[in-house]
């Protein structure tokens, strides 16, 4: 490709809406421009990086056995409807109706398509396993998008999917796009971690997601350095060690007035934050219900999520609704005498002599012990996990570590199949359910990942299998010499002969402007022809994380394809 000729509009400052590296380095080096909120053009050279992105995908899931297909982006909001997700789908389902009246969305995912299309065309045992996967545009109307397309609203996804008879077939190929996706990772170069992950509100089954790790990754990931334990921190279990001490002192009520936020509770009354507990009530089945957690931890949403009688997603209640369950406001609550349901997180369960509130507006309770003073008797694991807590797995501490979700694998178990009535045959002629599996990958979100976690001061740092070009090849001056003209016309072809990529920067700019452009676009190979070294015959090669030689251009496609 020709830099005069093709649409490469590098930026030498930073944009104005950009505050991450990856959304910066696109936008400067020419790879997207954003057309409104969560919406992006992709230019060639963001074009050709996703191509790259997408082979490397493509490759390790047609090896082990998935096939290429492609859904429609609009779907009929009657498949949604079968799949009882129509009404259980919040704004994020882009929704809209045609000519005719009928409801259509814009696709956040495909699970509804694909099984529409299995029950359409599937019908024996001997079929299966079945293993499709797409590379499409999702629509998910974000309630935030941000960091550039890292989470954009319009987006390309790998989503694959998965139908078979049995629990064996199902974890063999498990297993495989596991396999394939860690393959996909270490092609390009990358840190990542495979973790744990949340089920979701779907089964219990086994969930990995794939993180690149990176500083502004908003998923803390926790991970045993002396074991292979690794989960997201949303799912991390979290373990207590010890034993409840016995009760030492005696209950004492204390106008604490002003004062409700734990940590101000603590420096107020000059005791630890860790011999203090915080209750937060959320919305129940049929009550509010109280979860008690140390002061000094972090509830988890999602677990707390999972405890019976509590209302999936979790909802916090209102002070109002405090006020009507408790008689007191949200900063004076405690375990003490309440009247809804109490669910004591196991790091409070195993605390003596501890501070609470006292269920009256400005009181707090000093010497509080379980069992002698209020019932324990449901302990959950509701909190998050900090670094330094034990490894669920017993090897140690646990490390944490931020990272960007790019892949996501796991179990529909029959979901799907069984609502959309997709069965087949089995060997016996009985009808049964396949059990599912779902395999995704942000395609536009993994090229920012790439670039996020590759990039220095001058630019980014492509690794090869996304690198948009093999060869950034310079020529300096060459409206003044011919010789450097021919030269790099000659290597130009003979790479495109010899199928190496090269992006060929034959602007009349300045060398500083090309130098800094090449920086900036992070293409690994670069070869520079000049006056001054064609004289002794040769061009300047450098590689993006080496140094410089001069060689004889004729060495030029040696340097590349070894
Ligand atoms: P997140 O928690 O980041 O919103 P998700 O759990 O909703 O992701 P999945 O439904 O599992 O994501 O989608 C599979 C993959 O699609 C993700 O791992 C991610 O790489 C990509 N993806 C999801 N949402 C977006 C988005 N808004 N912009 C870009 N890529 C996305
Ligand atoms: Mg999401």
């Amino acid at each position: 490709m020709r830099f005069s000729q093709s649409l490469i509009p590098t930026l030498r400052e930073p944009p104005a809406n950009a505050e991450i590296p990856n959304h910066i380095l696109l936008l400067r080096a020419g790879l997207i421009r954003q057309l409104g909120a969560g919406l992006f053009t992709w230019l060639p050279l963001g074009v050709r990086v996703l191509q790259k992105v997408e082979r490397v995908v493509r490759e390790e899931l047609t090896k082990r056995g998935a096939y290429e297909i492609l859904m429609p982006f609009v779907q009929p909001a009657e498949l949604w409807i079968e799949s009882e997700r129509w009404h259980v789908m919040g704004p994020e389902l882009l929704r809209m109706s045609d000519r005719h009246d009928k409801e259509y969305c814009l696709s956040p995912t495909h699970e509804e398509v694909v099984t529409d299309l299995f029950r359409n065309n599937v019908s024996s045992y001997r079929q299966l396993p079945c293993n499709l996967f797409q590379i499409n545009t999702k629509f998910r109307d974000e309630i935030r998008p941000r960091f550039g397309v890292l989470r954009s609203r319009e987006f390309i996804m790998k989503d694959g999917y998965s139908f078979h008879l049995d629990e064996e077939t199902f974890n063999t190929t498990y297993q495989a796009m596991y396999e394939a996706y860690a393959a996909i990772l270490t092609r390009l170069d990358l840190d990542f971690r495979a973790v744990e992950a949340d089920p979701g509100l779907i089964g219990d089954g086994d969930s990995h997601e794939f993180h690149v790790l990176a500083q502004m990754g908003e998923d803390a990931l926790a991970f045993s350095p002396n074991s292979d334990y690794a989960a997201n921190v949303e799912r991390a279990e979290a373990i207590v060690e010890g034993t409840r001490p016995a009760p030492s002192q005696d209950l004492a009520k204390i106008a604490t007035p002003g004062v409700s936020a734990i940590d101000s509770l603590a420096d107020f009354l000059k005791i630890d934050i860790e011999k203090t507990v915080k209750t937060i009530v959320v919305k129940g089945m049929d009550s509010p219900v109280a979860l008690v957690l140390r002061g000094d931890h972090e509830l988890n949403e999602l677990k707390a999520a999972r405890v019976p009688n509590v209302e999936q997603p979790l909802v916090f209640a209102t002070e109002q609704q405090i006020v009507e369950a408790v008689g007191c406001k949200s900063g004076s609550i405690g375990p003490l005498g309440l009247k809804i349901p109490v669910y004591v997180d196991r790091a409070a369960a195993i605390l003596s002599d501890f501070c609470c509130g006292a269920n009256s507006d400005g009181f707090h309770v000093t010497g509080v012990n379980w069992k002698r003073d209020v019932p324990c008797d449901q302990i959950v694991d509701i909190r998050k996990v900090r670094e330094g807590d034990p490894a669920p797995d017993g090897s140690g501490p646990l490390s944490i570590v931020r990272g960007i979700e790019v892949g996501h694998i796991f179990q529909l178990g029959t979901k799907y199949s069984r609502s959309m009535q997709a069965s087949v045959l089995d060997a016996n002629g009985e009808s049964v359910y396949p059990l599912m599996g779902c395999y995704g990958i942000g395609i536009t979100r993994l090229a920012a990942a790439i670039v996020e976690q590759r990039h220095d001061e001058t630019g980014i740092d492509w690794p090869k299998e996304a690198s948009p070009f093999d060869l950034h090849l310079i020529s300096l001056n060459a409206d003044r010499s011919e010789l450097v003209r021919n030269t790099a016309d000659q290597i130009y072809s003979d790479c495109f002969d010899a199928g190496i990529e090269v992006l060929y920067d034959d602007r009349s700019e300045r060398p500083g402007v090309k130098f800094a452009d090449a920086d900036l676009i992070g293409i690994p190979h670069r070869v520079v022809v000049g006056e001054r070294a064609l004289q002794e015959g040769k061009v300047e090669y450098r590689y993006r994380r080496g140094g410089s030689t001069n060689i004889e251009a004729k060495e030029v496609l040696g340097r590349l394809t070894t």
